[in-house]
């Protein structure tokens, strides 16, 4: 076989199943130009599962030089709230999806639905019920069983339009009178046994205050935004596949010329954590964690709080594809994705989590010396730092014993260990308080190592790193575990969340070299041996820092094949 004709077959089954459905339209003709949408419900933060939806419509709409509408779906009053719709555009922002000049509310839309509805009506294809919701559900039939029509199915186009507009005109109280497509009760599929497509709902709209009294129904209202707005795909998750056939008879009904499809893909679930909006404002209201953008949890706004970047976000979603199948997403794929993503652009700090002092017995008292430090091993263009080095330090404590076990290459008393980018020092001994804690270490250093290598080439194992005790700076630092220990279960037996009691740990205590000072919310560093940190964008003054844990360094995750 020729070799090219491979690698093009290559490409064609590399792309997902949506590029294949999109390139067969346009292929076909059946659409110009591609357009796009994402349509958030404005009544809670967004989360990971939602930023794979905006990264997957907002990518199409890029491949296929098409466009990307950002619309809120805003046709439920109860639940939605502005402050809502000014952390999605944040977020959605942040994450890179640009929609332009192309924003748009559902609720702008309500006098199209209504027109749209009496044309159904007109058309004799929707009709007034006056059964309660009880009723309805009785009248649906089962599974198993068809359902039965409901005694107002008939009547006239007339006395329809006259009920519906007085539905409109606020004569009827909420749950009494509801507007019902006409097409199947006995249709295999329930979602097509006469849906309820508006209802009387006497509420306040966030934009169109008490102009309504009525509100469509989702699966009523989806379909007409799109055609208005010309989508052409309308990417949705799994769970809308049994209602596809409605949306076809919404836009079929009401003779859009060119008909948006609903094309179903899976939800994004990951291991360990909660995703559904639902369970994370349950986190919320109960004040478990600290807030939509609590670190611990994976909204966008918290994984922007925590330390991750639009970048890895997106490389995130990438490796996850897309899938017509449920599945979860182990955690450590999005550690990797940052990990990669900060690895190469990130200056290595020195910061002790866990301190104790060191006195280097033999070095000059008072004297500050600034030692160069290169700031990212793997990446010389972000070229080298000063930092202040003196007579007292602080090193974590796991870098001393006082007993070392076997391969043990850091402090003990009588070995020599490099202080990183400073000099060679020898263990000589060490003070415990009354309770045999450790409270100081003491050592003598060899002048003739400053950088931290010997001109005789003697050996040394270890590698240890410090901050000048004079010169550091106090900070707060706060490490993470999952919120949900997956192992243990999700749910509790009563049905609550099996909360991981470890999930924040907080460490006072903690010393930063001096080049921290005018770090700011979002900046991001790897702190040597410990992982990669940002500054917290609530909590952190220039004068008390205070850093979240992003990710460790290592991990045992392996990119899936
Ligand atoms: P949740 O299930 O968390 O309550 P939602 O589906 O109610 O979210 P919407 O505001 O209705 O939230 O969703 C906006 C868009 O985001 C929809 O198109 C929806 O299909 C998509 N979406 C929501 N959750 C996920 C997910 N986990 N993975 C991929 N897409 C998602
Ligand atoms: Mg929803």
């Amino acid at each position: 076989m020729e070799p090219e004709i491979v690698s093009k077959e290559k490409e064609v089954v590399s792309k997902n199943f949506i590029e294949q459905i999109i390139e067969k339209d346009l292929a076909e003709g059946a659409y110009d130009k591609i357009c796009t949408r994402f349509p958030p419900e404005p009544n809670g933060y967004l989360h990971i599962g939602h930023a794979k939806s905006i990264l997957l419509n907002y990518g199409l709409s890029q491949e296929y030089n098409g466009q990307f509408n950002l619309r809120f779906d805003d046709t439920n009053p109860t639940k939605e709230k502005v402050e809502f719709v000014e952390s999605i555009e944040a977020d959605v922002r942040w994450l890179g999806a640009d929609w332009e000049d192309r924003l748009f509310f559902a609720s702008d839309y309500f006098d199209q639905m209504y027109e749209a509805a009496i044309k159904l009506i007109k058309k004799g294809k929707a009709y007034v019920c006056d059964l309660t919701a009880d009723q309805i559900r009785e009248y649906r039939g089962t599974l198993t069983e068809p359902g039965k029509d409901s005694p107002y199915r008939n009547r006239s186009v007339e006395e329809n339009l006259d009920l519906f507009e007085r539905m409109k005109n606020g004569e009827f109280e909420d749950g009494t009178r509801v507007l019902r497509a006409k097409i199947d009760m006995a249709s295999p599929n329930i979602n097509m046994r006469d849906p309820v497509i508006y209802r009387v709902a006497h509420m306040e709209h966030h934009r169109t205050g008490s102009k309504w009294c009525i509100y469509p129904m989702y699966d009523f209202a989806h379909p007409i935004e799109d055609a208005i707005e010309g989508v052409t795909h309308s990417i949705c998750t799994l769970e809308f596949e049994d209602h596809r056939p409605l949306y076809d008879w919404v836009v079929r009904e009401l003779e859009y010329p060119h008909p948006p499809k609903q094309i179903e893909f899976a939800k994004l679930y990951l291991t360990n954590v909660v995703t559904g909006k639902r369970y994370i404002k349950k986190l919320v209201e109960e004040g478990i964690v600290d807030g939509w953008d609590d670190p611990r949890l994976v909204s966008i706004a918290a994984l922007r709080r925590r330390g991750f970047t639009p970048e890895s976000i997106r490389k995130f979603v990438e490796l996850c594809g897309v899938s017509k199948a449920n599945s979860s997403v182990d955690y450590a794929m999005l550690e990797y994705c940052i990990r990669e993503d900060l690895k190469l652009k990130k200056p290595r700090m020195m910061a002790v989590l866990d301190p104790v002092k060191l006195v280097i017995d033999n070095y000059p008292e008072g004297e500050i010396e600034y030692l160069d430090a290169p700031n990212n091993l793997e990446n010389e263009s972000l070229g080298s730092r000063k930092i202040p080095f003196g007579k007292e330090l602080y090193i974590e404590r796991e870098d001393f014993m006082e007993i070392p076990p076997r391969k043990y290459f850091r402090m003990f008393p009588g070995n020599e260990v490099r202080l990183m980018n400073a000099y060679l020092v020898t263990c000589t001994g060490f003070e415990k308080d009354e309770n045999g804690n450790i409270t100081v270490v003491h050592c003598t250093y060899d002048p003739q190592t400053r950088g931290g290598n010997a001109p005789d080439g003697r050996k040394v194992k270890g590698t240890i790193h410090w901050v000048c005790a004079e010169k550091a700076l106090k900070a707060e630092c706060r490490l993470y575990e999952n919120i949900i220990d997956e192992e243990k279960g999700v749910y509790n037996e009563d049905g609550s969340l099996n909360l991981n009691p470890n999930s924040l740990t907080v460490l006072k205590d903690c010393y930063v070299e001096s080049n921290f000072a005018g770090a700011e919310a979002y900046d991001s560093f790897q702190f040597v041996r410990n992982g990669f940190f940002c500054v917290d964008s609530h909590d952190s003054r220039p004068d008390a820092l205070v850093f979240n844990r992003i990710v460790s360094l290592k991990s045992s995750f392996k990119l899936p094949k």
